[in-house]
């Protein structure tokens, strides 16, 4: 047997089959040329070929109707629509008769081609067919070439999936339900794999450098999401004690509900709200189930992140009034596409040298003004059926907040002109995750209706640590005296302004960090659902009182280190309470 560490990052515990996924890397397309009597054998392999790719796409159409939400069905049913289109293969047939060259690399070529002209158009619909023709390219180059790879779109039975590193677009188009937990060399506990597992309950360790080259396909692992341990081919003792913590840790999550609709309010009376953090409509179910007050923060750019992105305004308006709808009159906040850093979308976002540094979420909306207004038009409908505030991310300075209000208020015009009606008094806030708006935060709070911090960026930015690089992660440490100073800044500058200050970085789910929080005067906590039941008992636990002190005192240390023994020392003191 063999023991792997890693970093915890969603909880659970599971015992299963190790299902090694190596990144799809197509061989060098083979090139040659042939005679002009072979053209009708090329052509019955490729014709072959799309036969194979159809029956594929039809099962996962049906499957996609079934299990998925609408808009990830229309994915699929472009696929389909697009390997019955007679002008593709007539644009085949055609190249193949006249360049004489084998059909695999006629397909490769073209694909290129009909890509490279598709994703730079203006026109939305047609960049999404670039992402079509990728897809389905890439199956028919399966069949051709004969690579028999596992398809995670198409498991069959229940794995544990062992990847080098995994993009959020494929988490979310693989079979869920066969995944059963992940196991990953790259990543952290703020990386975007890691909140995707979370929200999709998938027990996760990430960070474990070399797990895909040590676990072999099939191996049998203990995966404990919630210590970092992986056990590889486990003995008889090892598993009995994970069959025992399996049992203990259902216990402990059925009870977690338990407390689900008292309020988050310390015992002096200080009563915060606490939210969910949601990446898909699907999870707003869940988190009325963990008791969220509303949606802090709904990550709305994984709408445009599978491929074949879905950025028309009518799907969006359908995916934001899911989740309002079951949201009841709770409050939603849709924070505007926050694509590129590690959820860029290859084939729309451009390859930037130094991406968390680069084109990504405001400054990528502002460069694109007609995607950002058909979102923020969406959203604006979206208003009329629930509670909506607006929120834009990786804000650096006043400017992008103008100008993104402005192109707000042009969205407004275009409803009004449209006719349709939407919240005239929509709240809009902004999120503080760069340095540089934490420490002008009150010159941001003129122009907020709210802030909501994001530690994970900020963090990020802070220590300047790619937050998805394990081997820098040991220095991201939340409780860093320049974080700590950076929140402090922020909440103040909201108050002073008569504004609220939320944070829906993971830091608000952490509940080593929950009494400094409070301590801060912190108003608004948004979280991964299934953390606010262990937030909560521990904010109805203690007095705000006692945590202004604790605050006050992590805010003189000068290491992380002193704070967190602080925070040891502190939590020992309140012990009977907690
Ligand atoms: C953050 O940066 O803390 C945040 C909540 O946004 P994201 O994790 O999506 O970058
Ligand atoms: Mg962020």
């Amino acid at each position: 047997m063999k023991k792997l560490n890693g970093i915890p990052t969603s909880s659970g515990i599971v015992i299963g089959k190790a299902l090694i996924y190596v990144e799809e890397e197509f061989p060098e397309i083979p090139r040659h040329s042939i005679r002009k009597d072979e053209v009708a054998s090329e052509w019955s392999r490729l014709l072959k070929a799309f036969d194979e790719a159809t029956k594929e796409t039809k099962v996962l159409y049906e499957r996609a109707q079934r299990e998925m939400a609408q808009e990830h069905a229309a994915i699929v049913e472009a696929h389909l629509l697009m390997l019955e289109d007679p002008d593709f293969q007539d644009q085949l047939k055609n190249r193949l008769e006249s360049r004489l060259e084998n059909i695999d690399w006629i397909l490769w070529e073209l694909s290129r081609e009909l890509i490279q002209k598709l994703s730079i158009s203006t026109d939305a619909y047609l960049r999404e067919r670039a992402a079509d023709i990728s897809d389905i390219s890439r199956r028919l180059l399966r069949s051709l070439l004969n690579i028999k790879k596992p398809v995670l779109t198409e498991l069959s039975e229940d794995v544990i999936l062992v990847v080098h590193d995994l993009m959020p677009s494929e988490l979310l188009s693989m079979r869920r339900e066969r995944v059963k937990a992940i196991v990953m060399d790259m990543g952290s506990r703020t990386s975007h794999t890691a909140i995707l597992s979370q929200a999709f309950g998938i027990p996760a360790v990430l960070g474990l450098s070399s797990a895909s080259r040590e676990i072999k396909d099939g191996d049998i692992l203990a995966v404990d999401g919630s210590s970092g341990e992986v056990l590889v081919k486990p003995t008889g003792k090892d598993l009995a004690r994970y069959k025992k913590a399996l049992e203990k840790f259902q216990k402990a999550a059925e009870d977690s509900l338990s407390g689900r609709d008292l309020p988050a309010e310390t015992l002096d009376g200080r009563r915060v709200a606490l939210k969910a953090n949601i990446e898909i409509p699907e999870e707003a179910e869940l988190a009325l189930r963990y008791g969220a007050e509303g949606i802090g923060l709904y990550r709305s750019e994984f709408l445009f992140l599978a491929p074949g992105q879905p950025a028309e305004e009518e799907i969006q308006y359908l995916a934001y009034g899911q989740v309002l709808r079951v949201m009841g009159g709770l409050p939603v906040t849709i924070r505007t596409i926050d694509v590129g850093g590690d959820k860029a979308n290859p084939e729309f976002q451009h390859n930037d040298k130094n991406p968390l540094l680069g084109w990504r979420a405001i400054r990528f909306c502002l460069a694109l003004p007609q995607l950002f207004k058909t979102q923020l038009r969406a959203i604006l409908r979206a208003s009329a059926i629930g509670k909506v505030r607006i929120m834009f991310p990786m804000i650096s300075g006043i400017e992008e907040v103008e100008q993104a209000r402005e192109l707000l208020e042009e969205a407004k015009a275009e409803c009004r002109k449209r006719k349709v009606p939407f919240d005239e008094n929509i709240e809009v806030g902004i999120m503080i995750e760069i340095p540089s708006a934490a420490m002008t935060a009150d010159i941001l709070a003129k122009k907020s209706d709210f802030f909501s911090i994001g530690t994970n960026d900020l963090i990020q930015y802070s220590m300047a640590v790619d937050r998805g690089n394990e081997k820098v992660n040991y220095l991201a440490k939340p409780t860093h005296p320049a974080v700590l100073r950076f929140l402090k800044m922020t909440i103040d500058a909201a108050h002073k302004q008569g504004i609220k200050a939320a944070m829906c970085g993971e830091l608000a789910g952490d509940i080593n960090a929950t009494a400094i929080l409070l301590g801060l005067g912190l108003d608004e906590f948004s979280m991964t659902a299934s953390h606010i039941p262990q937030v909560k008992s521990l904010i109805r636990k203690v007095t705000l009182e006692s945590c202004k002190v604790l605050a006050e005192k992590a805010l003189s240390c000068e290491s992380w280190r002193d704070v967190e023994a602080l925070v040891k020392k502190w939590t020992a003191k309140h012990a009977q309470k907690i």
